[in-house]
């Protein structure tokens, strides 16, 4: 079965599909993303993240390329043909393509936009769930409008890099006073001796995570007390429970920073709570 990718108004066989050479995504990383979890045959928390998407488009200046209804009609579309239960979707707009020019191309630039999805084995994610991952941290190192969800990633490719050839699977920022920023393709968590969940806040520093959001919804509905402060390397590493927020990832346990064991070194019961409440509180979207 092959994949399909909508691509400017066509949907195209993925193998053959392409962008210009000039495009600015390509060329300037002049680009915006999303990528929304499926499961169960449901896209989970749609709104809030083409709410993103809107502010991500509106923050950069860069026109929609189409308005939501019909962006949802492409989107649960992709999905169809593509017959995706469990997976995801990845949807980019670019300024378009123009000559190549650092300014702005003329206002009647169409921005480019494209969708493809793919199916994800539950399995996979479950056994990460059950065994947590381990992580490195690293100095944060990115643009400081990380805010915006642009395309501009080579920091984070670098990082996870990096974290793999330390062997763990991922890494966390940490800013120049010892802050936890975010992890490298996700938000991070940590759950306090008392059993406060903490994690820092979004106005500035770090994307504020869709995943991050719903799970606040979550941590309310389970009546578990939530903090939004910022938090150092010291107090992540002497937590009860670390773990991350994704889409893609859910709700996934780290169990050794840096070479260190977090608690016991396994993953705790609060990042599970959490994750079984996770997809009955967020918002589910027919395909
Ligand atoms: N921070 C960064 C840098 C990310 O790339 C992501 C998502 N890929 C997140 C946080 C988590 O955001 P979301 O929950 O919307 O997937």
């Amino acid at each position: 079965m092959s994949r399909i990718a909508y691509v400017n108004g066509a949907y195209v066989r993925h193998s053959d599909a392409g962008v210009h050479i000039e495009d600015r995504g390509f060329q300037f990383a002049d680009a915006v993303y999303e990528v929304c979890e499926v499961r169960k045959g449901l896209i989970v928390d749609l709104t809030r993240h083409l709410d993103r998407l809107d502010r991500s488009l509106r923050e950069l200046r860069m026109a929609h390329p189409m308005g939501r209804d019909a962006l949802t009609v492409v989107i649960r579309e992709v999905l169809r043909r593509n017959h995706v239960r469990h997976g995801m979707f990845y949807l980019q707009v670019s300024r378009g393509a123009a000559k190549r020019d650092h300014f702005f191309p003329s206002a009647d630039t169409v921005p480019t936009l494209v969708i493809t999805a793919k199916s994800t084995d539950p399995s996979v994610m479950l056994r990460k769930y059950e065994t947590g991952i381990k992580v490195i941290t690293l100095a944060e190192n990115r643009w400081d409008r990380v805010d915006i969800k642009t395309v501009g990633l080579l920091p984070n490719v670098l990082a996870k890099q990096q974290a793999k050839e330390a062997g763990a699977q991922d890494a966390i920022y940490i800013d120049r006073n010892g802050i936890v920023m975010e992890g490298a393709s996700s938000n991070v968590w940590i759950v306090a001796a008392d059993g406060t969940l903490v994690t820092r806040p979004a106005e500035y520093g770090i994307l504020r995570g869709i995943t991050r959001t719903t799970l606040l919804d979550v941590a309310a509905a389970l009546k578990i007390a939530v903090e939004e402060r910022e938090f150092s390397r010291d107090e992540m590493l002497a937590a009860r429970e670390v773990f991350f927020t994704s889409a893609t990832g859910s709700c996934t346990p780290i169990v050794s920073i840096d070479g260190k064991p977090v608690a016991n070194g396994h993953p705790g019961s609060v990042a599970a709570n959490i994750r079984d409440a996770f997809f009955e509180i967020a918002e589910k979207t027919a395909i």
